[in-house]
């Protein structure tokens, strides 16, 4: 991050601060005081030893030269852990994960740190016609499916490479008709762990049949340390102008509006909890942020987000070549689930994803950017988390 922009964010550090304008209860003031930060524990690779459906589960390691490291899972093809330096170079874990496969496989939060597909968030009644021809996917959210349905890439063994100490490249073959999609999908992901402290998240995918396609990575991040109480202390820019309202079950109405004026007007650096209790029908459908933003147009990769934790002074930035982002508070974290890594429990807001993305439901939305992939063309896209620190 460039240096003005420190100047620029340790301002509104000061002056957030000083004028306490967060409205939500539950966050902690703003302190530049590290020592509350949570201490790091790196889950075991033994407690991911298993086999399932004959394939074999393993936690491989991911390690730059500057110490930062990523921890990441076949099963799902999950990051489990990332550690990055704070201000004071001390080593901090910012995403949710288990200690174990086995807490990642009982009934709790299904999606943490996982690649998801074949299509990332929702398809209204788990409906869509391709080529004139209707597809029914499975139903797992209420009345739609979410985040490919209950044969999920995330729940799938993929085959792992460590091809050297900073790169696992995973590959996943999803048969024809799988959870309801056509054709037999190729899929590669590479996580990259490079020496500026980015993590740089690789897709691509090939078909034999006309499918459909929207691939995302749904790692649950806390830049104060994943286990601490609340991410409405961060502070978060979104680069996009306008969002995808959505209806109750959180299906896109079709509409694309403008976020100035409204509490998703995130076009400068702003506290994540100060317009998340507002009156604003939006937010109460989706229990707070849970809504696709329409991120400006650009071609290649480019920037997307940020977010700065003004506790532990971690910046993330979050680049990408896709046409939106789902922004979600963590509103559905219940603090019921006591199985997060060192057994903290992680609670409702306890942390936030930034899920790079075609938006939802494009398949039933004609207006929306296509997410059809035939099969004489490649699906490709890039994704980059990349971490520095504001002093
Ligand atoms: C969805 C949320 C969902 C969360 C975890 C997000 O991508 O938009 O509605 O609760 O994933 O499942």
């Amino acid at each position: 991050m460039k240096k003005n922009h420190n100047l620029i964010y340790l301002s509104i550090i000061l002056f957030l601060s000083m004028t306490g304008c967060e409205n939500n209860s539950k966050s902690k003031s703003v302190s530049t005081d590290s020592t509350s930060v949570l201490k790091v524990t790196v889950p075991d690779a033994g407690g991911f030893e298993e086999t399932i459906n004959g394939k074999a589960v393993v936690l491989y390691t991911l390690k730059n030269k500057n110490g930062a490291e990523a921890a990441i899972t076949n099963y799902g093809g999950r990051l489990v852990s990332l550690l990055v330096p704070d201000r004071n170079q001390k080593l901090v874990d910012v995403v949710l994960g288990y200690d174990s496969l086995k807490s990642y496989r009982k009934k709790g939060e299904p999606y943490f740190g996982a690649i998801i597909g074949r299509y990332g968030n929702r398809i209204a009644k788990g409906r869509f016609v391709l080529e004139g021809k209707p597809y029914q996917l499975q139903v797992n959210d209420g009345t739609n499916t979410l985040h490919g349905g209950f044969d999920g890439f995330f729940g799938q063994v993929w085959t792992a490479k460590q091809s050297d100490k900073q790169t696992l490249e995973l590959s996943y073959f999803s048969k024809d008709k799988e959870a309801g999609y056509p054709g037999n999908l190729t899929v590669k992901v590479t996580y990259k762990l490079t020496d500026d402290n980015a993590l740089r998240i690789s897709y691509s995918a090939v078909t034999d049949k006309t499918t459909i396609i929207n691939l995302t990575n749904h790692a649950y991040f806390n830049l104060n340390g994943a286990g601490n109480e609340t991410i409405t202390d961060h502070l978060l820019t979104i680069d996009a102008d306008t969002y995808t309202p959505v209806d109750k079950t959180l299906i896109p109405t079709g509409k694309i509006e403008k976020v100035s004026g409204t509490p998703f007007d995130f076009t400068k650096p702003t506290l994540i909890g100060e317009r998340i209790n507002a009156k604003n029908e939006q937010l109460e459908y989706g229990k707070g942020y849970d809504h696709n933003f329409v991120l400006r147009a650009g071609t290649g990769l480019r920037k997307a987000a940020t977010v700065v934790s003004p506790k532990t002074g971690i910046a993330m930035e979050v680049l990408t070549e896709e046409p939106g982002i789902q922004f979600y508070s963590g509103n559905f974290l219940t603090g019921k689930d006591q199985d997060g890594k060192g057994k903290v429990t992680y609670g409702h807001r306890s942390a936030f994803c930034l899920e790079t993305q075609h938006f939802p439901d494009a398949p039933n939305q004609p207006s929306f950017p296509a997410t059809v992939l035939q099969p004489e063309n490649e699906y490709k896209t890039v994704t980059v988390y990349q971490f520095s620190v504001v002093k």
